[in-house]
C-alpha cells in the first residue's frame, strides 16, 4: 500500500480487503464503518463535543466536515448541516429497517458515515447525522 500517496490510497482503499480492514479499524469503527452499523446515541465520541478543528474519515482520512458547521441537534449523535465539500461525501437510498432513509458515505473509501435528513437548521436545512466512529477530530 501507498499511504502517502492521495492517488493511490483511493485506489488501496476500495481495494481493501475485508481481513485489511479488520485489521486497521478498530471493532467499533469496522462495524460502523463495512457494515452500517449505528452507534449509541449520547454514547460516543462527539456527539456533545465543541471542541474546534476539521472531522476526517476514519478509514482513509478524508476531510469530510468543519465543526463550523457542526450543531446541536439534541438526538445525540454528531450532526452537521453540510459538509466540507460537497463532492467528499456520497449519497445511497437506505431501505433498510422499515425506513426509507439517505445513507451517507465517504466518497473516497464507500466507508458508512450516518444518515442525511432534511430537517436540519438554516442555511441548508439539510441534517447529516453521524456516526462518531467513523469520524476523527483534528483539534485546530
Ligand atoms: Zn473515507
Amino acid at each position: 500500500m501507498h499511504l502517502k500517496k492521495a492517488g493511490n490510497l483511493q485506489v488501496s482503499c476500495k481495494n481493501m480487503s475485508e481481513d485489511e480492514w479488520k485489521k486497521k479499524l478498530t471493532p467499533e469503527q469496522y462495524q460502523v464503518c463495512r457494515c452500517s452499523a449505528t452507534e449509541p446515541p449520547f454514547d460516543n465520541e462527539y456527539w456533545d463535543c465543541h471542541d474546534s478543528g476539521k472531522y476526517h474519515c476514519v478509514c482513509c482520512d478524508e476531510i469530510l466536515f468543519d465543526s463550523e458547521h457542526k450543531f446541536d441537534s439534541g438526538t445525540g449523535w454528531p450532526s452537521f448541516f453540510q459538509p466540507l465539500k460537497e463532492d467528499t461525501i456520497g449519497e445511497k437510498e437506505d431501505v433498510s429497517h422499515g425506513m426509507r432513509r439517505v445513507e451517507v458515505i465517504c466518497s473516497k473509501c464507500d466507508s458508512h458515515l450516518g444518515h442525511l435528513f432534511d430537517d436540519g437548521p438554516n442555511p441548508t436545512g439539510l441534517r447529516f447525522c453521524i456516526n462518531s466512529a467513523a469520524l476523527r477530530l483534528e483539534r485546530r
